[in-house]
């Protein structure tokens, strides 16, 4: 079969097209690929996108990455998997649900209640899905959608449950009374790394609880010393010394505090009075030294930032107002010393920017330093550090598996448990004193903990809860999905949630299968703006992958996140990037379209051709070399390099060069044709659209299942003589283009040439049709062995063969030429000359390079002679 080729490549016509026929194929699930038994399996869980987000450029690259892998997989061989799925991002869906509660109908979750909220979210989720998932196959993603899965869909459930369960059940799945991070506006705890900082002006406070109290502190925030218990100071501190282990009262501003003074080393003896008043409930450092005194934990403010009860006037008052009132108290009795301006970093929700409070508070943890006997008497701690430590899993970019491993180290306990309505609900039902955990009790009086399960609990089940866990858990024997594709081969995602979500993974999968979840992680870099900043909706500087993939077609935005991007580096990215990659695309097409319209028909299936000319041995060896060479980088992660490899192939040696020389020589249908379908086949994985559309012109097949080409072997040093022969002729061809250009020799002026050609005389005369014809426009050429540069000539010098342009000159001009480019070589010696002569370099420099350094500067002297020579 063969159809023509449209004149131009238009994305648009045909994207949705060639994706509706690679679903129909059924090719990205792998259970439909046509492949030998014992064929090895790749598999890549997608991270899954936020349910309420459309796909940004994060998405974007990664699902570039992520697709380029499979499809190279796919072609390789495997039995490729990749799952699709999105995540229902608890906190952030709530947050946006709420708002649009708000602003559509002036409602909170408050006033629709627990049920009727729940729907709202799912009404809502309904259709941001059908978004989200349609703009994941706009990229031409080859994800395997028969194993879509979502975080909170009923499989998902069965395994947080039962997840949760077994954890409790071990012991590692505990309540407790902890200090947490609480936003008071999302009315929920975060996770350390869910806090951000602000730099803020504040005011720090020095004075006493009370005049006959003998120490003062200093604090930026005066409404917590109402919880205070004790104060510490440092024991080497002479002014404080006769205190410690003393228990003291005082009255402050009208309530009465106990107060223990206790030592701690870590006290900073000159910062403030060097005193520090201990509040456990409300700091962090307190806590622990709460935990380490045994001291008195009293809780001042509630989870709505206001005064608990029993404080007396202050009672009922938010957290500022509460400061002001005891400044103006303090201010009355004389008893405040001191009042300066400080900066200070503030921390604050990342959902909504409220100030964070810490808060004593009952929650869920999960103890990561117990030891379990599943884990060999090992904790999950000493199992995630052991993973990276023995390298089960290698992390791409090499330098992240440090990043990781401090984490790790310095990791406690991970609060599961957050206080809105939207997630997992916690597997707990309640009865009196009764407490039942995992699936709910059949009669009835049973009451669910109101809580939810922090969002990163169910994503971090994502390699195997996808897979079919716990149902294909049987008797701790994997079966099915779960015993094919698990542990996976790769995780592929932004560094940023290394600490997140990573380290989650690798906990829950040896906690539930006692393996690591996958093999690798690639870990992929931020992507900046033109100017190398970051991307933000506030700053305007942001680019949508839809808009890109609606203006340039999808291939161009994917060649885009691909190259000029390594992992774990921020990269540049921008529409005249896209642009460009677009208008590589094209010059593809036409290529392909020039073959395809030239060749004869009967050529397209036959495989084996004949090297006639020097050229096609050329072509033949650089095309094996590219393809080892792209096949190597791709396997090792190479994305950017590979790409550019295969450009400067594509479009420099095959079209400039080559696809001009089938036009002189004739006959190269099918050497053409081979190097163009395995062309298409190693472009496939980076722009899968327009190369299964040029193939879909001349092939049956679909070229997403076609086989990645095998390397070949291929003799050396034949292969260098090859090319330092056509390298030559390419020179020669260069050369009297430039002599033309610099001597300003109008293109359709032919010309005469001699060419000196001394040892070369036999390769020369063999391509002589391709020096006259190729953009040189001769008229008179003539090849000698050896003889004398005629007068009223130009001359250039090429690996030691004479071009010399016979023209009537201006004999002055062209001495001054000579003597200027004799000048410039002069200058190319000395400076070789003093490399040469400088010892460090000769002592440090490998042999090789300082041979090619001589090299070099023989070469400059032997063209300074040719010159000098042409002068006289
Ligand atoms: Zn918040």
């Amino acid at each position: 079969m063969k159809k023509d080729l449209e004149k131009k490549y238009n994305p648009f016509e045909s994207e949705d097209l060639i994706y509706k026929k690679w679903e129909e194929s059924g090719f990205f699930n792998p259970d439909n690929l046509d492949l030998p038994k014992d064929a090895k399996t790749y598999t890549i869980a997608l991270p899954p996108p936020n349910i309420t987000a459309k796909l940004h450029l994060g998405h974007a690259s990664t699902i570039a990455i992520e697709d380029l892998i499979i499809r190279f997989k796919r072609m390789n061989g495997y039995r490729a998997l990749w799952i699709p799925g999105t995540d229902h991002a608890a906190i952030a869906t709530q947050n946006v649900v709420e708002k649009k509660l708000l602003s559509e109908r002036s409602l909170t979750r408050h006033d629709l209640g627990r049920e009727k909220f729940l729907e709202e979210v799912w009404v809502f989720l309904n259709e941001t899905q059908n978004t989200i998932l349609h703009q994941i196959k706009k990229t031409g993603a080859s994800l395997d959608w028969s194993r879509l899965a979502f975080t909170l869909d009923e499989k998902r459930q069965k395994a947080v449950r039962l997840m949760f369960k077994e954890m409790y059940d071990e012991g590692i799945i505990y309540q407790g009374e902890r200090l947490v991070n609480w936003c008071p506006r999302c009315s929920s705890t975060l996770a350390d790394d869910e806090i951000e900082y602000k730099e803020q002006d504040s005011k720090i406070y020095t004075f006493k609880y009370d005049k006959d109290f003998p120490i003062s502190i200093s604090t930026t925030r005066p409404e917590t010393k109402l919880g205070d218990t004790a104060i510490a100071v440092n024991p080497k501190d002479d002014r404080y010394k006769k205190y410690i282990g003393k228990n003291l009262s005082a009255n402050f501003c009208g309530q009465l505090l106990n107060i223990k003074v206790i030592e701690d080393y870590n006290v900073d003896m000159n910062f403030g009075t060097g005193a520090l008043g201990v509040t456990p409930a409300h700091s962090e450092v307190d806590w622990q030294m709460a935990q380490k005194n045994n001291l008195e934990i009293k809780k001042v403010i509630n989870e709505e930032a206001i005064i608990l009860n029993g404080f007396g006037d202050y009672s009922g008052l938010n957290v500022l107002e509460a400061r002001k009132k005891i400044i103006q108290n303090l201010k009355k009795d004389n008893l405040l010393e001191k009042e300066e301006d400080l900066k200070n970093n503030l921390s604050i929700c990342y959902r909504c920017g409220s100030v964070i409070e810490p808060l004593p508070s009952k929650q869920w943890f999960v103890s990561v330093d117990k030891k379990l006997d599943r884990l060999g008497n090992k904790s999950l701690k000493e199992k995630a550090l052991e993973a990276s430590k023995e390298n089960s899993i290698e992390f791409i970019p090499n330098r992240f598996t440090k990043r990781y491993e401090d984490w790790i180290e310095n990791l406690h306990d991970w609060c599961i448990s957050r206080q809105i309505w939207f997630g997992h609900q916690i597997p707990v039902w309640y009865k009196n004193n009764d407490i039942v955990v995992g699936e709910e009790p059949k009669e009835s009086g049973w009451l669910q903990d109101p809580d939810t399960l922090d969002t990163w609990f169910s994503s971090g089940m994502w390699s195997f809860s996808t897979l079919g866990w716990p149902d294909n858990y049987i008797d701790k024997q994997k079966q099915g999905d779960l015993k094919s594709f698990h542990p996976t081969q790769l995780l592929e995602t932004g560094y940023e949630i290394i600490t997140l979500w990573v380290s989650r993974m690798i906990m829950m999968s040896y906690f539930a299968l006692g393996e690591i979840p996958f093999e690798k992680v690639y870990l992929h870099g931020m992507i900046l703006d033109k100017n190398g900043k970051k991307m933000s909706k506030s700053k305007g500087n942001g680019i949508d992958p839809i808009e890109t993939i609606e203006k340039f077609g999808a291939d161009a935005t994917r060649l885009s996140l691909l190259m000029g991007f390594t992992p774990g580096n921020d990269s540049r990215f921008s529409e005249e990037k896209i642009e460009s990659k677009r208008n590589f695309i094209n010059k593809l097409w036409n290529i392909s379209r020039f073959i395809l319209s030239n060749i004869k028909k009967t050529d397209i299936d036959k495989k084996s051709f004949q090297l006639n000319s020097l050229a096609d041995r050329w072509i033949i060896n650089s095309f094996e070399k590219t393809k080892e060479s792209v096949t190597n980088k791709l396997e090792s992660f190479d994305f950017s390099l590979a790409a550019e490899e295969l450009t400067e192939f594509t479009w420099n040696k095959f079209a400039d060069w080559y696809l001009e020389i089938s036009k002189i020589e004739g006959n190269k249908d099918k050497i053409l044709l081979y190097i163009l379908k395995n062309l298409l086949i190693m472009w496939h994985p980076f722009i899968p659209f327009v190369t299964e559309k040029i193939w879909s012109s001349f092939n049956d097949s679909l070229l997403m299942v076609e086989r990645w080409p095998d390397k070949k072997e291929l003799n050396d040093s034949e292969r260098s003589l090859v090319d330092s022969d056509f390298n030559l002729i390419k020179q020669i061809i260069v050369s009297i283009r430039n002599l033309r250009t610099k001597n300003k020799i109008e293109f359709s002026k032919k010309i005469d040439l001699l060419i000196i050609a001394h040892e070369k005389e036999e390769v020369i005369n063999k391509n002589i049709e391709l020096i006259r014809s190729l953009k040189t426009n001769i008229k008179e050429l003539s090849v000698v062995k050896d003889g004398v540069v005629p007068e009223n000539s130009i001359i250039d010098i090429v690996m030691g063969v004479e071009i010399v342009l016979i023209v009537e000159i201006d004999l002055e001009k062209e001495l001054a030429r000579v003597k200027k480019e004799i000048e410039n070589l002069n200058k190319l010696v000395d400076n070789q000359k003093k490399k040469l002569s400088n010892d460090d370099f000769i002592r440090k420099a490998p042999e090789k390079i300082v041979e090619l350094e001589k090299e070099k500067l023989n070469n400059y002297l032997s063209e300074i002679e040719k010159l000098n020579n042409s002068l006289n």
